[in-house]
């Protein structure tokens, strides 16, 4: 498991600034719910997280140890997408077992981390499938499982439930929590679903034009929100 911390972060694209200085800590272990209207700089977050950014100014700290400058790779991160690319030709074992080839980890141990994923998402029935033989659901968890075989610290999740349909989403959701209590992980999760957001996070960080709003566990959000922003989007209605 891991801390994040985020300090004095400034993330500008030429001379636009979409982050202009921001400070975060996601405490070890937590699932961080990451929410604001679309534009505000959530992805930009994540990606300057996983390495995929170089953030301006400021340093990014994963565990205490300054990763600013460290390849993604090396950050013991793992980011899933709401696009989940999966390789058709594949097989879902062949799938989930992809990085961990590429990674050159010797190939028992490869089956023991595959096995464990599979057991995790329900999918061990599945293995022999292609990716056109699955649900949406099933597709999620493949990609899913891709990012668990890695045994990452910090797991980063970019809406990846927003191209499934509403009953999906709901039981993605459960697994989702499921999978925070079986592994021993930091999650950092995007949304810009407010159910979501209540239901998964025991920190969400409301954030607006490059700047955190408020964070706070969900029930201290939702009734006592600082900020006309911060109740428009999440808090009681008045
Ligand atoms: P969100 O995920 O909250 O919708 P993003 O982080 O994707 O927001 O984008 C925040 C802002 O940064 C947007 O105005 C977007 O156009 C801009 N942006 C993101 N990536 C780049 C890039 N590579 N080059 C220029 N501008 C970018
Ligand atoms: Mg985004």
């Amino acid at each position: 498991m891991a801390e994040v911390r985020l300090q004095n972060v400034n993330k500008s694209f030429g001379n636009v600034t979409v982050i202009p200085d921001l400070n975060l800590t996601v405490p070890d272990g937590s699932f961080t719910v990451l929410v604001g209207p679309s534009g505000c700089g959530k992805s930009t977050l994540l990606r300057t997280i996983a390495g995929l950014e170089m953030p301006t100014s400021g340093q990014v700290l994963i565990g205490g140890e300054d990763v600013t400058l460290q390849e993604p790779s090396n950050r013991g991160i793992s980011m899933v997408f709401q696009s989940y690319a999966l390789y058709p030709h594949m097989t879902v074992e062949q799938n989930i077992d992809f990085g961990l080839r590429l990674a050159k980890i010797p190939a028992a141990e490869r089956k023991e981390r595959v096995a464990e994923a599979a057991r995790i998402l329900a999918l061990q029935d599945h293995l022999d499938r292609r990716p056109g033989q699955l649900s949406g659901g099933q597709r999620q968890r493949v990609a899913i499982g891709r990012s668990i075989v890695r045994h990452p610290k910090v797991f980063l999740f970019d809406e990846p439930l927003s191209n499934l349909d509403a009953a999906l989403r709901t039981q993605m959701r459960v697994e989702l929590a499921q999978l925070h209590q079986s592994i021993d992980a930091t999650m950092i999760y995007v949304t810009h679903d407010q159910v979501e957001a209540m239901t998964l996070a025991d920190q969400i960080v409301v954030m607006n034009a490059g700047r955190i709003e408020q964070v706070g566990p969900p029930m201290e959000l939702y009734e006592a929100p600082q900020t006309e922003f911060v109740a428009s989007f999440i808090g009681s209605p008045k």
